[in-house]
This record gives C-alpha cells, sequence and structure tokens, in this order.
C-alpha cells in the first residue's frame, strides 16, 4: 500500500504540471488537507483566502457570458494517480470565456462533490481543467447525481484503472462533451486548485445543471479510490460567486 502511494505521488509529479505536489499528501492523517501547507514550501498557497471548493451561495446576479465548446473526441487515456480518476487530453480542444481561449488538459472526479451548491452535496463531480497560453487555469465543474447511466461515462469506466500507477489507453476516445449538460449555465466565482500545490488564481465555472450516473458507476470509482477524495470546504471570504 504504501509502495503503492509513493508511486502515486511520483507519477503526479511528472504527467501533469498543472494539479501536482512534489511533497506527498493525502485526505486523511498527519498528511490530511489540515496540513497541506505545512506538508512542503511548495503547498504554502494551501491556506490561502480564496481556496477551493467552497458552497455556493448568496449569489449576485450578473450577466455572465455564454461559454463556447469547441472540444474535440479526444480523451484517449485513463489513469488512476492514487488521488483520483483523470481521462488525458490530447492537444486541440478549447473553451473560450471572457475574451480568452483556454485548452483542455484532463477531467477527473471527485466523490463525493467537492464544492455543494446551497449547502447540497452531489454523490460525484468531475473538473475540466483547461489552461490558457499564459497558463492561466479554467476548471469547469458538473455535478453528478445518482440515477440513470452515464453513456459518457461507460466506455472510460470498462477501463478503470484499479490500482494507483495503473494507466490504460482508450481504444473509444472519449468526448468531453458527453459528460456535459445540455444547458451550460453556470456560477462563477474565482478559486484554487483542490489538490496540492492549492494554487489559487484558478477561474470556476460550476454547471448550474447536473447530469447522472449509476450507482454502480459511482461506487466503482469510489471502489478503485479506497476513500472519499473530496477537500473540505474552504472559507468564501471576501470573493463574490455570479449566477
Ligand atoms: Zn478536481
Amino acid at each position: 500500500m504504501k509502495k503503492a502511494i509513493l508511486l502515486a505521488c511520483v507519477m503526479l509529479a511528472s504527467t501533469s504540471a498543472f494539479s501536482s505536489s512534489k511533497s506527498h499528501w493525502a485526505y486523511s492523517g498527519h498528511e490530511g488537507p489540515e496540513n497541506w501547507a505545512k506538508l512542503s514550501a511548495d503547498n504554502i498557497a494551501c491556506s490561502g483566502n480564496n481556496q477551493s471548493p467552497i458552497n455556493l451561495s448568496g449569489f449576485i446576479e450578473s450577466e455572465l457570458t455564454p461559454i463556447t465548446f469547441n472540444y474535440k473526441k479526444a480523451g484517449d487515456e485513463i489513469l488512476n494517480n492514487g488521488h483520483t480518476v483523470q481521462v488525458n487530453y490530447k492537444k486541440g480542444s478549447h473553451i473560450q470565456i471572457e475574451g480568452q481561449t483556454f485548452e483542455l488538459l484532463q477531467f477527473h472526479f471527485h466523490a463525493p462533490s467537492e464544492n455543494v451548491i446551497n449547502g447540497k452535496s452531489y454523490p460525484m463531480e468531475a473538473h475540466f481543467v483547461h489552461a490558457d497560453i499564459k497558463g492561466n487555469l479554467a476548471v469547469i465543474a458538473v455535478m453528478f447525481e445518482k440515477g440513470a447511466e452515464n453513456k459518457g461515462l461507460k466506455n472510460a469506466w470498462s477501463k478503470m484503472p484499479e490500482e494507483a500507477g495503473d494507466k490504460h489507453s482508450l481504444t473509444t476516445v472519449m468526448s468531453a462533451n458527453d459528460l456535459l449538460p445540455e444547458n451550460r449555465d453556470y456560477y462563477r466565482f474565482n478559486g484554487s486548485l483542490t489538490t496540492p500545490p492549492c494554487t489559487e488564481g484558478v477561474r470556476w465555472f460550476v454547471m448550474k445543471n447536473t447530469v447522472s450516473a449509476s450507482d454502480k458507476q459511482i461506487s466503482s470509482f469510489s471502489h478503485v479510490l479506497h476513500e472519499a477524495n473530496n477537500r473540505p470546504l474552504q472559507n468564501v471570504n471576501a470573493r463574490v460567486i455570479l449566477k
């Protein structure tokens, strides 16, 4: 077990510049969320004032412009890094928002949800991680409710990497479009990565509408991670949440 976790951390550091931390961390115990900021000098942002996830409430009415999605069918690899299950995306898929273009890098999952909406937690949440040319990050979050089987997840889940460090190529390439709700209205706030190094300045777009996944699909994800992978809620502080 110890070996598997170590492997996961090494792998995280080498495969994703954006969601990685060089330090070893966990969701519970001594290396759990309460101590992330103290685990390494790299993680100092974890004790910042603009952290994610949050309880989205007290919304400010706003004229939010629609996100333009240009997603190709290009999710071709699924991996288990010991903290989540992630689908890596080939180059060439983008969103346009607030006059900027962000490229889709990967999407991954948390169970139960990290963000909560008006105090409501969901059984699973997907994060679609994007970066612009300067490395600024934008995350689109989608909440899953328990219900009908999710057809978009079906192929990827059939290649579920069971152990930390496992990686499989997806013979049936996935589209991130298949995991988004039809109506793409969103809530908007500024936050951070929800894992070390907890980098701030991340633009968050949380879909107002949910999608469904079956009980079996959600439990097969939780099963391979062995524990809940949601960081506790962080203080909103001076931030505004737009709707
Ligand atoms: Zn995430």
